[in-house]
Formats: C-alpha cells, sequence, structure tokens
C-alpha cells in the first residue's frame, strides 16, 4: 500500500543550515525575560532552523502548568524575529491556529494527544483551509500508524502541502527506560509508505530524561530521519514544564557538535562499489534463504500427509518446544538475538500449521 500525500519537499519551505533541519527552544514559553535568554543562547549556535516553543500545553493531569497562553505569543514571534529563523508552536484548535495565525507564528504542529483524536484534527483542518503554512503532525500518544496517518491525510486535504510528520514515540503501560516509547518500526514504516514525507524526530518527549536524548537523537539520524526537535531551556531546573528532559544552551550546543551526521546516500565512488559488492553478497544470501524456506515447507507438506494417513495431529506441543529450544540456543550461541530467532521461528511454524492443515482438507493436491 502507498500513501498518496501531496507534499513540497522540506528544503523548499524551511532553510537547513545543517545537513538535518534542527528545531530548537522551550517547551513552553514562560515569559519575555525567559525568551530574551532564549534568543542570548542560540545566537551563539548558527545551526538551528526553526525556534520551537510552546503556548497552549496540553498537560496530562489538570494541576500541571498548562501554558502561558495568548499573551505569550509575540514573545515566542519576537524571538524568532531576534533570531532571524521562523517560529513553531502547537495548535490544538481551531482557535490556536487563528491566533497564532494573526501573530504571524511561521509553523504549526500539532501535538500528540491532538493526533489521537479525528475530531479535534478535523477542526484543526477546517481552521487551515486556504491557508499556507507548514504543519507538522506529531505521532498519535498510543501506536496507531492508521490515526497518525489519518491526521497527517485530513491536513493534507485541507491544502496544506507544506506538511511533516513528527515522531515522539508512544505511551506505555510498561516499565521504560524511555518516558515515550519510540517504536522505531513505526516511524519506518510510515516512511515506507510515503517517502517524500519528511519524519522529524523528537527526542526529547522520546527519552523523557536529558542523558539519554544524544543517544536518541543519534539513532534518529542513523535511520534517515529529516531533522530533530530538541527541547532547550537557559536554565531548565526552573523550567515550568518537562524540566527533566530540556537541555541548557551548553547541553544542546555539545549534543549537536557530538552527532555523527549521515546522508543517504555518498559520492565517494569506492564506498559505492564497496557497498554495490556487499548487496550482491545480501542478494544471493536472501535468495538461498527463500528457496531454503520453500524446501522446508515441502518436508512440512510430507509430514502432513504422514500425519493425515496415520491421524495424528497436527500441532505437536513438545516438537514444537523442541524446535523453540533447540534452535534459540543455537541462535545465542551464534550470537543472533533470541527473540528474533523466536520470532523468526513463530512466523514459520504458523505457516507450517496452515500447509499441514491444508494437506489434511486435500487443500493441496500431491
Ligand atoms: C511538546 O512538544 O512540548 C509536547 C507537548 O509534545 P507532545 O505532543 O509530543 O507530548
Ligand atoms: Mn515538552
Amino acid at each position: 500500500m502507498e500513501l498518496s500525500l501531496n507534499i513540497e519537499a522540506l528544503d523548499s519551505w524551511v532553510r537547513k543550515r545543517g545537513q538535518k533541519l534542527l528545531i530548537s527552544g522551550p517547551c513552553s514559553v514562560e515569559s519575555p525575560e525567559q525568551m530574551d535568554e532564549v534568543v542570548r543562547a542560540l545566537s551563539k549556535q548558527d545551526n538551528i532552523d526553526v525556534l520551537r516553543g510552546g503556548i497552549w500545553k496540553p498537560r496530562t493531569r489538570p494541576d500541571s502548568f498548562e501554558g502561558i497562553g495568548t499573551e505569550a505569543l509575540p514573545w515566542l514571534k519576537e524571538a524568532g524575529r531576534a533570531l532571524d529563523i521562523p517560529v513553531e508552536t502547537e495548535a490544538a484548535e481551531a482557535e490556536h491556529v487563528e491566533l497564532a495565525l494573526k501573530e504571524g507564528i511561521d509553523i504549526l504542529w500539532i501535538g500528540a494527544r491532538t493526533s489521537a483524536s479525528p475530531f479535534s484534527v478535523q477542526e484543526i483542518a477546517d481552521a487551515l483551509k486556504g491557508v499556507d503554512i507548514p504543519v507538522m503532525v506529531k505521532n498519535p500518544i498510543n501506536p496507531d500508524i492508521q490515526l497518525w496517518i489519518g491526521a497527517l491525510e485530513r491536513i493534507n486535504n485541507a491544502g496544506i502541502q507544506k506538511l511533516a510528520a513528527v515522531h515522539r514515540g508512544f505511551s506505555s503501560f510498561e516499565n521504560s527506560v524511555f518516558r515515550n516509547v519510540p517504536m522505531w518500526d513505526i516511524a519506518i514504516a510510515l516512511k515506507s509508505l510515503c517517502s517524500d514525507l519528511p519524519i522529524i524526530c523528537d527526542p526529547s518527549h522520546i527519552a523523557g530524561n536529558k542523558e539519554m536524548i544524544p543517544f536518541v537523537a543519534q539513532k534518529a539520524i542513523d535511520l534517515d530521519m529529516d531533522g530533530l526537535m530538541i527541547e532547550s531551556h537557559p536554565d531548565p531546573e526552573h523550567a515550568l514544564s518537562d524540566k527533566e528532559q530540556q537541555l541548557s544552551p551548553e547541553k544542546l550546543e555539545n549534543l549537536i557538535r557530538g552527532l555523527s551526521m549521515r546522508s543517504a546516500t555518498s559520492t565517494d565512488p569506492v564506498f559505492e562499489n564497496q557497498l554495490e559488492e556487499l548487496r550482491a553478497i545480501i542478494d544471493q544470501i536472501d535468495e538461498d534463504l527463500i528457496k531454503t524456506l520453500v524446501s522446508r515447507m515441502k518436508i512440512v507438506e510430507k509430514i502432513g500427509e504422514y500425519k493425515k494417513e496415520n491421524s495424528v495431529t497436527i500441532f505437536q506441543l513438545e516438537r514444537w518446544k523442541e524446535i523453540l529450544e533447540t534452535r534459540t540456543s543455537l541462535g545465542k550461541k551464534l550470537d543472533l538475538d533470541e527473540d528474533f530467532v523466536k520470532s523468526f521461528l513463530e512466523l514459520i511454524h504458523e505457516l507450517s500449521i496452515r500447509r499441514q492443515t491444508d494437506v489434511m482438507n486435500q487443500r493441496i493436491e500431491k
């Protein structure tokens, strides 16, 4: 399945000073003084492309700081002017869109809690009709790629072509080292469905703590995400929201300096040749793997016939346990991830049972 969105390339609507789009700024806009500090700190860095700042904050619990509101819009815009970069804030209602547009806010993002609600997204989409402003759509808090796609489609259908997705991880009841579990495969799946859609990673909300942000940011770059949104605050200890995850200006600078930038391709012919050779080997291995699986399935069908002739059940618990046990311990010995081997075997076993069921019911003619 392909996802067809009508999208303008990122480079055409935001100037990238480095190789990846870098968005930074505080979780929340708190005061004119704080924004003066932000300007002072970020003006020392020449690679921030967009200044972010929350005006209306949808907090999970009602007793948290919920943003300054409309009064803070000019403080954000003014800081963007001083830094000579566009500013971005979250819109959660149609009224936020109108107020932000009136103030000249350059980019909007739709937050994770809003993306999870089709009615809210549609309300925002309706307010955006006929307006030319870039919009970034955060993934919904629950790991539902269709909901994320639906939100992107609603905004795109309203005529917004300067569109990007923001991967900020997913809520989980399970204990995790992450504040929001990244589930990178969902971001990768979105990219595979729509290669034109830029995906920005938000390591701050994934990590939830300062220490892990560099690791998540590097991983996003290694996965060829198009940019990073990183929360920074002149005085994180006293931040009114998300203080555990906001980086001080020094930490932000170190993080950016420490990132190993990678691009999707290289122009170095030696690298290209080596890559080509290694890929040819992989192609052969994959072909062998598939042929081996086909041979295995042929044997599975033969066993199905014997079982049928002897009135023996398809599923044999002891045999299944033995397969799992021997193959995962072999994998472990050979340094192949145990969970991976288990999932791989489960897939094979599922197909084997299906094939043997077909043999038993004579859906496979021999
Ligand atoms: C934010 O960016 O500060 C924010 C509230 O994000 P999210 O919607 O991802 O929780
Ligand atoms: Mn935040």
